[in-house]
């Protein structure tokens, strides 16, 4: 079937290449145009409205065309927009920094600003690496990553990651990362229960640090939850494990908080919870609640010591982007950090992240093909597999990620399965009664799939 497709899609496909899209999708389901925002809602051209219920790609946290951000960078627009940032610093700079120290786990007192989430990581492992050079310990120049790590689509950023269906076909590109096997509390191998873990799969990490201690430079991960991986959540218990073992071995920690900082696992950042402060935290995506590309990396004085040095030991950080530190995105971000302390937004997150689990996971529990549903904080999952018992997935070829996406945005209703899991990150603002509607727009979405096709029921 070809749909009619709009003047504005039509002069889409003419020119623009959509990220992380096989374009020829896009003939029988051409982009939607969106118009405008409102809260968690976006309409499109013609006026349908779409429940955000994956915060556009998880940067947001207050809605769309928040009038509170939306003013504060009106404002800062018409006083300063950019300015060179090298040798030039700015109020909202300036006033960002001293409170991203202040609400990070102590320890972390310098910032370092870049554009986006991949930036912010490339900064954190050319720092680490450069860290241990100037220590004398020139060997210390590989990274250990977990599996189905993601950490970014810049060449060390994807070095670091481990999901196939994104690294595949850059290996050739890519630095030579040792991996260990991450945490898996859906399949755990060792029989462990969530609530009762001793984390043994730490065991993984502690081998592959034995035995390349000595040219280990850093360990990456992301706290608590694996997002792009498909929302694998497992307990704080392990941070707190892997940090000890950073120590032991001499090798930095980088959390990168990208996706799960600012609140989204219930405290303002994931580390909070195992209580440790990693020697890099990398933030970006809700840092300006989802309005303006910014990415901050966040290190300690003994970092920042190795580098600081006389001009002629050549030990500078020499990294820069052009847009390092853009007062437009730094007076946006200052304005979510505001909103968050003025409406005690953590407060709501423990209230309605509590009520999302306890309603999804009643709801879901009737799917005959819900593997798990699992949640921490406001990022609620649902893994669908063709067997519950064996746990088996479906071949990704079948595309039921995908095919239930299209079903629910025809509802209203804006998901963006990762694979088989389903998930849910909306903004904060959602109301108790949007939760009922995203979660019962899903599970409709999945039975209608369900039905239209001839899966035989395991039950
Ligand atoms: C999205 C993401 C990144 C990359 O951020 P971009 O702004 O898209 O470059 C890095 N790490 C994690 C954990 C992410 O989720």
């Amino acid at each position: 079937m070809i749909p009619t497709i709009s003047n504005l899609q039509r002069r889409d496909l003419n020119h623009v290449w959509h990220p992380c899209s096989q374009m020829k999708d896009y003939e029988d389901f051409p982009p939607i145009v969106i118009k405008s925002g409102k809260g968690i809602y976006l309409y499109d051209e013609n006026g349908k409205q779409y429940l955000d219920a994956v915060s556009s790609w998880w940067v947001n946290l207050f809605g769309h065309a928040n009038e509170r951000i939306s003013t504060a960078l009106a404002n800062q627009a018409f006083q300063l927009e950019h300015v060179i940032f090298a040798n030039f610093t700015h109020e909202p700079a300036v006033l960002l920094a001293e409170k991203l120290a202040k609400i990070t786990p102590d320890g972390l007192t310098k910032v370092f600003f870049a554009d986006n989430g991949s930036s912010a990581i490339e900064v954190a492992l050319k720092m680490s690496f450069q860290y241990h050079m100037q220590k004398n310990k020139p060997n210390k120049k590989r990274f250990l990553a977990l599996t189905d790590a993601y950490h970014g689509e810049t060449l060390g950023a994807l070095s670091v990651g481990g999901v196939d269906l994104y690294n595949e076909v850059y290996q050739p590109l890519l630095l030579d990362t040792i991996r260990a096997q991450g945490p898996d509390c859906y399949r755990c191998p060792y029989n462990e229960s969530p609530d009762s873990c001793r984390t043994p799969c730490i065991s993984s990490v502690e081998e592959k640090l034995k035995v390349h201690q000595a040219e280990l430079a850093a360990i990456i991960i992301e706290p608590l939850i694996q997002a792009a991986a498909g929302m694998k959540m497992y307990p704080p218990t392990y941070l707190k494990k892997l940090k000890e073992l950073c120590l032991r071995y001499d090798v930095h920690l980088i959390a990168d908080e990208v996706a799960v900082g600012f609140g989204r696992t219930g405290t303002m950042f994931a580390c909070e919870q195992a209580d440790i402060t990693p020697d890099f935290m990398c933030l970006a995506k809700g840092l300006t609640g989802g309005y303006l590309p910014l990415s901050a990396v966040l290190t300690t004085e003994d970092v920042y010591d190795a580098f600081y040095d006389d001009y002629e030991s050549m030990k500078a950080f020499l990294h820069s982007h052009s847009y390092t530190g853009n007062p437009l995105a730094c007076r946006v971000a200052l304005e979510v950090l505001q909103i968050f302390e003025d409406d005690n937004y953590l407060d709501e997150i423990q209230e309605k992240g509590a009520y999302m689990n306890e309603l999804a996971s009643k709801v879901f529990n009737h799917q005959p093909y819900l593997g798990e549903y699992r949640q921490t904080g406001m990022v609620g999952a649902i893994e669908l597999v063709k067997d519950k018992v064996t746990k088996e997935s479906f071949p990704s070829e079948e595309r039921i990620g995908y095919k239930i996406y299209q079903i629910a945005l025809e509802k209203g209703l804006l998901l963006r399965p990762l694979g088989n899991v389903l998930y849910f990150m909306p903004p904060y603002v959602i109301t108790k009664e949007e939760i009922n509607k995203m979660i019962s727009i899903t599970n409709e979405a999945v039975q209608q799939y369900f039905e239209s096709t001839k899966v035989p029921t395991y039950e």
